[in-house]
């Protein structure tokens, strides 16, 4: 692998539309409040790995709690050691995605727990699902009688739970426009609070529980339930939205929320974005990286827009292309469009609750009491 100083791709593309150099960025940011512990992240590959590792090591991520595959885990262990905590995950990529989600999830349980130590599951629950399994299949609904099933295991092993709900506002107003087949936003919500009254385990719903978009729905939601977390993860949502909010009430809702706000990224690496990949190749996104030097850029464009955005007064636009934006307005944005990125300067305390603290309490201290 080459050496940091030369991962860089040094021209604009789709992860760094301002041609910045990530790695001295990095040291311009200079070393965190705290220690960072990323909640979310997808992490494969044995190569990728150890360039996200380098990326980690400049941002000052200390911790990874990853949604590895099962088969992958080995060499994420290999290469990140204690740093990495996994999750267990279903084979969504198998062939009979309904058995995998199943059966095939209930082996999986044991296997991350017995040999990863996983401590926590992920219940993934957006609207597509429901396109992903066969029709008339009710997988799709988090209180499902299957998802219930592997909820009830997971909890016997002694796990905590994580989970996606909704979708950006910008998929309801375009893929998810039919209603009838995909339900109302506010609807996503119903099977998620029955399944937090039932399983009264810590729940974390990613992606500031999927409506980063309306913090007034957000604080009902917390308020009703004391035993759900948010992460920070899917960095262009959270960057479009998020740099939305005024200042001063984005400060007021982490202040109301201080310890049930976690970092995450969502970031995913895998070994198919070291290389040129096929056309038609999907998996993980291959064809969102095609070097070292991309995969490198693509992965701390995400650490450099979330720290930017939570510890700077930057006001500019983020380096990160988001096809959302062509999505809504095809006649205003194109490709390589990216929101306005408006740094939050949050306070030194609440940085170290979101960046460590709040995951310190949450997960660390999880794995620790479920030995
Ligand atoms: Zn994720």
């Amino acid at each position: 692998m080459q050496d940091r100083s030369t991962l860089r791709t040094g021209e604009p593309w789709a992860a760094n539309l301002l041609g910045l150099d990530y790695a001295e960025e990095a040291s311009r940011l200079g070393t965190p409040p705290a220690p960072i512990i990323d909640a979310h992240l997808h992490v494969n590959g044995r190569r990728a790995s150890a360039i996200f590792k380098q990326v980690c090591d400049l941002y000052g991520i200390d911790r990874i709690y990853t949604q590895t595959r099962l088969e992958e885990a080995p060499v994420v262990r290999e290469v990140f050691g204690e740093r990495a905590r996994f999750l267990a995950i279903p084979d969504y990529a198998a062939e009979d995605r309904s058995s995998a989600m199943r059966e095939g999830f209930l082996k999986n349980l044991r296997i991350f727990h017995d040999e990863f130590g996983a401590r926590m599951v992920k219940l993934w629950s957006a609207p597509r699902l429901r396109d992903l399994v066969d029709e008339g299949d009710d997988l799709y609904r988090l209180d499902s009688p299957w998802r219930v099933r592997v909820a009830e295991a997971a909890v016997e092993m002694g796990m905590m739970i994580m989970t996606h709900i909704a979708d950006p506002d910008t998929w309801f107003a375009t893929k998810y426009a039919d209603a009838m087949r995909y339900g109302t936003k506010r609807e996503q919500y119903e099977p998620l609070e029955v399944m937090l009254e039932r399983f009264p385990v810590p729940w974390i719903a990613a992606h500031m529980g999927g409506w980063p978009e309306d913090l007034a729905f957000l604080d009902e939601l917390l308020a009703r339930h004391d035993n759900l977390y948010l992460d920070t993860s899917a960095t262009k949502w959270m960057v479009r939205e998020l740099s939305r909010h005024p200042r001063d009430d984005l400060v007021r809702f982490f202040a109301r929320w201080e310890g049930r706000i976690l970092f995450g990224s969502d970031i995913v690496t895998s070994d198919a974005h070291l290389e040129a990949s096929p056309p038609g190749a999907t998996q993980y996104g291959a064809h969102q990286a095609q070097s070292e030097e991309e995969a490198f850029e693509l992965y701390a464009s995400r650490y450099w827009a979330l720290r930017t955005m939570f510890e700077t007064d930057y006001e500019g636009r983020s380096p990160i292309a988001d096809p959302d934006l062509m999505m809504v307005e095809p006649q205003t944005y194109h490709e390589r469009s990216s929101p306005g990125l408006s740094g939050k300067a949050l306070p030194r305390e609440l940085l170290v609750s979101i960046y460590r603290a709040a995951g310190e309490n949450l997960l660390e201290r999880w794995w620790e009491e479920h030995p």
